[in-house]
């Protein structure tokens, strides 16, 4: 969802006509830090599509006519749209829940960055975390989807674990250790 009446800018770009606390002040930062080191190339592409809404998730399908039933698979009751998979399905909401987050029913992916952080994870790279549980949530729906995998909160859970032992190395050396927090969020929860 565009802010009313902005212009949207690639990350690089000033923002010469709104204040500093603004949404595309806001997405700018966001997006700086998902194109830096410590999210792989894919995972940069994807934050780029879903802070804009853009992924290719059914409601998004369906407007381009290549499907007929946006239907979300992981709920099987409502439709697929960004923010719906990421933040509000069902299955989505508990899987946060089990972080230690709470998802205000207004959240948006178009500013996923304003998710209240749980007190056990530390402020450094917090948006590469966002970014990372977004992305497996992301990867998880597409296990369902075309490999008919059955949703597990504990699949993803692990997934997540698994992943962020992988971005451990993207990290500057006296940051890595932050991944280990990371992991305890969750392996506490499973
Ligand atoms: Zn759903």
């Amino acid at each position: 969802m565009q802010t009313s009446g902005a212009r949207r800018y690639p990350p690089s770009w000033p923002c010469v006509s709104c204040s500093a606390t603004c949404a595309i002040h806001g997405r700018l930062r966001f997006l700086q830090v998902c194109m830096a080191k410590p999210c792989p190339p894919r995972v940069r592409f994807f934050a780029w599509l879903l802070v804009q809404e853009k992924i290719q998730c059914k409601t998004n399908l369906l407007l381009k006519n290549i499907i007929e039933d946006a239907t979300c698979n992981l709920c099987t009751t409502e439709m697929e749209s960004p923010d719906h998979l990421i933040l509000h399905c069902p299955f989505a909401k508990r899987f946060w829940l089990q972080l230690g987050f709470c998802i205000p029913a207004n959240a948006s992916v178009t500013q996923l960055w304003q998710l209240r952080k749980p007190a056990a994870l530390p402020q450094a790279h917090y948006s590469t975390y966002l970014l990372l549980c977004a992305w497996q949530l992301w990867k998880h729906r597409h296990d369902v989807v075309f490999r008919g995998e059955t949703p597990s909160h504990l699949r993803l859970i692990l997934s997540c674990k698994a992943e962020a032992r992988l971005w451990r190395c993207r990290l500057p050396h006296d940051d890595q250790a932050i991944t280990e927090t990371w992991c305890n969020s969750f392996c506490s929860n499973m």
